[in-house]
């Protein structure tokens, strides 16, 4: 068996440069070339994962299948490489330190001061060695979040050093940079980087590779400056200029030959190592940037101020309105703010509304109005998760006129819960669990929209949250034209809604959007793109 390969992105200058794409977009390159590659995601910030975390402040929680609330670069992995990822791919310095301190308390650092040198960078290394150890994978790609010179970022980049000193030509280290444009002088500054690659240095890191983040055109004259300045050879500097999709990225860092350089650096033989098929990729690429005829969907949800919140909901939709030949466009509604005094003016011209997920009482009560619209006007409709509950509940109240039907996470006094914790979330809950998280299997009905849609009759699809569809209502839902679709193989739960008249309106409990790839578009948002579309 060969060795695995490791190797690591890190970012200096800004935060905010992309690190998740390159890291993805060379994944994609090495395994489009036929090997098995990986992306891990190391992330300083002391929470255990990023669960807790405001969508605000961090944007997106990704589920992983084997249920680990992980950073959102997770996502971008999944989309680019189209292989899933696990908790050992997000690792915290929160988790790091626990599992140092767990150790501690069971003795077995054997009465050592325990320190940062060597236990916790043992301890970093040990989690980026956890996923080349058992040769599923011929590269380990670990992006290190944050920004060289942070303080929180120091055992990481000392984790680096002493890997780089252990594994020799297994490990290669790709720094990103930024190389501002000064408009007033019109010229391209490489200060900050020369800075950047430097402060690494100090810690005993030395870059291979220098990828330059630029809105201009970097010249050869300006990479053989970078280059003599930074130890690095030219033909390892490289620029990643802007461009309207990321998921150009990858070709763009084919053109600027990133894969070949690692590869020759890493010591392979190019003359034996195939090329990168991107031919799938390039004609998706192509679908998206070519697309003219525009699909307008609305996501209604309250974070919208941050789209990052919705990333992997907005990127299944670049994929499905891509694959229908559209060019997507987007109306992020925040739902505190629709009424129902605004709602026609506000949602009339879209063909399509997502209803997105959330937690607690904010902004419930604009989505309901939007659903009551969607439903009303036979407009295509799909509610996610917490999508789904307001769908349930907003059919109750309308259709079978239980005024006060609601969820228990709302209004736990309701008579009319609606939406409430089930004796199955009770079971994870008193096992010390707070959600139901991670991929569940579901059985379809035949002859339902939905099975039509997944062409089969077992699924199996993420989900993360605690509150469930109340089965006490599913038969009069059932008998009033609210088809109770998909139900969870172990138990009685329902997993899917929709509503047999309309167009095209399905609630789902879990998250589709996890499982979207560039190279196989969900078939959920596929058809309801293709709703949308339809005249
Ligand atoms: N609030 C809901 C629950 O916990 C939905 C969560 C979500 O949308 N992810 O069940």
């Amino acid at each position: 068996m060969k060795d695995t390969k490791y190797i690591f992105v890190t970012g200096g200058v800004t935060s905010s440069l992309g690190k998740g794409i390159i890291a993805a977009s060379l994944g994609k390159l090495l395994q489009a070339r036929g090997f098995r590659v990986t992306n891990q995601k190391l992330d300083p910030y002391i929470n255990i994962d990023p669960g807790t975390l405001n969508p605000y402040e961090h944007g997106e929680c990704y589920v992983t299948v084997d249920g680990h609330e992980a950073d959102l670069d997770l996502g971008h992995y999944e989309r680019f490489l189209g292989v899933e990822t696990h908790k050992a791919n997000n690792v915290t310095t929160g988790r790091i330190y626990q599992n140092v301190i767990n150790k501690e308390r069971r003795g077995d650092y054997l009465g050592k001061t325990v320190q940062i040198i060597p236990h916790i960078t043992d301890e970093i290394k040990r989690n980026i060695k956890l996923l080349g150890n058992k040769g599923d994978f011929d590269f380990v790609i670990t992006e290190l979040g944050g920004t060289v010179g942070d303080i929180e970022s120091l055992p990481y980049i000392e984790s680096v050093r002493q890997l780089k000193w252990e594994l020799g030509k297994n490990c290669l280290i790709i720094h990103l940079t930024y190389v501002p444009y000064l408009a007033a002088a019109k010229e391209l500054k490489t200060k900050p980087t020369q800075h950047s690659v430097k402060a690494l240095q100090e810690q005993g890191v030395q870059a291979d590779i220098l990828v330059l983040r630029t809105e201009h055109n970097i010249s050869a004259d300006i990479r053989k400056k970078v280059a003599l300045f930074c130890n690095v050879e030219q033909s390892a500097v490289m620029q990643s200029i802007d461009v309207p999709t990321i998921y150009r990225v990858p070709l763009n860092m084919q053109q600027e030959k990133l894969d070949e350089v690692v590869l020759t650096k890493m010591g392979f033989d190019l003359t034996k190592t195939p090329e990168a098929d991107m031919e799938k990729w390039t004609a998706f690429v192509e679908k998206l940037e070519n697309a003219t005829e525009e699909v307008h969907i609305a996501i209604v949800g309250k974070y919208v101020q941050l789209p990052d919140a919705y990333k992997s909901i907005i990127e299944s939709l670049l994929h499905a309105s891509a694959y229908n030949n559209k060019k997507l466009k987007l109306e992020l509604i925040l739902s505190d703010k629709l009424t129902e005094e605004n709602v026609v003016k506000k949602l009339q011209k879209v063909n399509g509304i997502v209803v997105a997920p959330g937690f607690g009482q904010r902004g419930m009560d604009g989505k309901f109005i939007a659903l009551q619209y969607a439903r009303e006007n036979n407009i295509p409709c799909l509610g996610i998760c917490m999508g789904m509950q307001t769908m349930s509940i907003e059919f109750a109240r309308n259709v079978l006129h239980y005024a006060d039907a609601n969820s228990t996470e709302i209004d736990p006094n309701t008579t009319h819960n609606v939406v409430d914790i089930m004796d199955e979330q009770k079971n994870i809950l008193d096992l010390g669990g707070s959600m139901r998280l991670g991929a569940f299997k579901c059985k379809l009905k035949k002859g339902s929209k939905v099975f039509d849609i997944y062409k089969k009759e077992n699924i199996s699809e993420r989900h993360r949250h605690r509150y469930e569809f109340n089965n006490a209502f599913k038969d009069e839902f059932e008998k009033n034209g609210m088809l109770c679709s998909g139900m969870n193989v172990e138990s009685d739960l329902v997993e899917i809604i929709e509503l047999t008249s309309h167009k095209w309106y399905i609630g789902v409990q879990f998250h589709p959007e996890y499982s979207s790839t560039v190279v196989n578009p969900h078939p959920l948002f596929i058809s309801f793109m293709k709703a949308a579309i339809e005249k």
